[in-house]
């Protein structure tokens, strides 16, 4: 048809969008009995002591074993989960199973000195629930404050900087680290530093990978601001152990990143565990 009206021209790509469309709607009704289906995971990725690699905690990552179309990952889902009510359940299924996890693995192996990290998103921080319901996992679960990490991006802090102060203040309280997760892609990043409660940068893998010049440059000042402001410093996505080797020296605490040690689950973190503090 396109053809005959007119040589090379382009077919308009409105059944392709409205594809693309029914396909999300399909992804978000699936992803709405993913969780009583058993289909969605926690795994856990080591953070590590970027000089000694000694293991100081796991950052919980989400997976979605979908059953017809396999692994989703939760780059794909997470957004469409954020655009409604989901991702409120989402994410308290992500703290309440990393904090039975964690429980798990001190009856394994003994009180562990480490931390658990769990990725909170915008509409759960906006949620008025959000301090009681985290407060009742913790009691539910038995699992100490000081054991738990949130992560928060720029952006989800930045929906409401005021309400978003005032629940990172309470939960700060309650004893509840906090991690400024991606940072480095954003824009007005430096004001956040000061204006929320965090403990933790986590520098984003884009800064992080192979960088240059200029860009150590900007890595040696984050990390010396970091340090004034008595944060520890996570680089994330570190692809080759030069690069690790020069951010340890200008002062990074931690590294994230597949050569350090890929997600894992949790039976295979109480394995990781036990080598690791037989070693140690
Ligand atoms: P994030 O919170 O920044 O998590 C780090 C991501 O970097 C993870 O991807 C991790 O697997 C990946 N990563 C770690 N080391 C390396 C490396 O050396 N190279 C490369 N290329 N990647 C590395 P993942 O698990 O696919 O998660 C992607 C994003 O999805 C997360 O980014 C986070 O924003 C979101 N997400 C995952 N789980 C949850 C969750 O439970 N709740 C919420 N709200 N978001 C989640
Ligand atoms: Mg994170
Ligand atoms: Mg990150
Ligand atoms: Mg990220």
């Amino acid at each position: 048809q396109a053809k005959r009206a007119g040589g090379n021209r382009i077919e308009p790509f409105r059944p392709a969008f409205r594809n693309a469309g029914t396909d999300k709607l399909q992804i978000e009704s699936d992803l709405r009995r993913a969780l009583e289906r058993k289909e969605i995971s926690m795994v856990y990725q080591p953070i590590v002591d970027i000089e000694s690699h000694d293991i100081a905690g796991f950052e919980a990552l989400m997976r979605w074993e979908h059953p017809r179309r396999g692994s989703i990952p939760p780059s794909e889902f997470i957004p469409i989960a954020e655009n409604s009510d989901l991702i409120n359940r989402l994410g308290m299924f992500a703290l309440q199973k990393a904090c039975e996890d964690f429980g798990e693995w001190q009856r394994a192996i003994g009180e562990l000195p480490l931390f658990v990290s769990v990725n909170l998103s915008s509409n759960q921080l906006l949620r008025n629930e959000l301090y009681t319901d985290v407060r009742s996992v913790l009691t539910k679960t038995g699992c100490q404050p000081g054991n738990i990490k949130l992560e928060l991006t720029e952006t989800v802090v930045m929906q409401n900087p005021e309400q978003a102060a005032r629940i990172l203040e309470r939960l700060k309280q309650l004893g509840i680290r906090l991690a400024l997760d991606d940072f480095g892609t954003g824009h007005s990043s430096l004001s956040y530093l000061t204006r929320f409660p965090f403990d933790t940068i986590k520098l984003d893998q884009s800064l992080v990978r192979s960088p240059n010049d200029k860009q150590f440059v900007l890595l040696r000042s984050i990390i010396a601001m970091a340090q004034d402001l008595e944060m520890s410093i996570v680089a994330e996505g570190i692809e080759t152990t030069e690069d690790a080797d020069e951010l340890a020296e200008m002062g990074c605490d931690y590294a994230q990143s597949f050569i350090f040690g890929p997600p894992i689950e949790k039976d295979s973190v109480i394995k990781l565990l036990r080598e690791h503090f037989t070693l140690t």
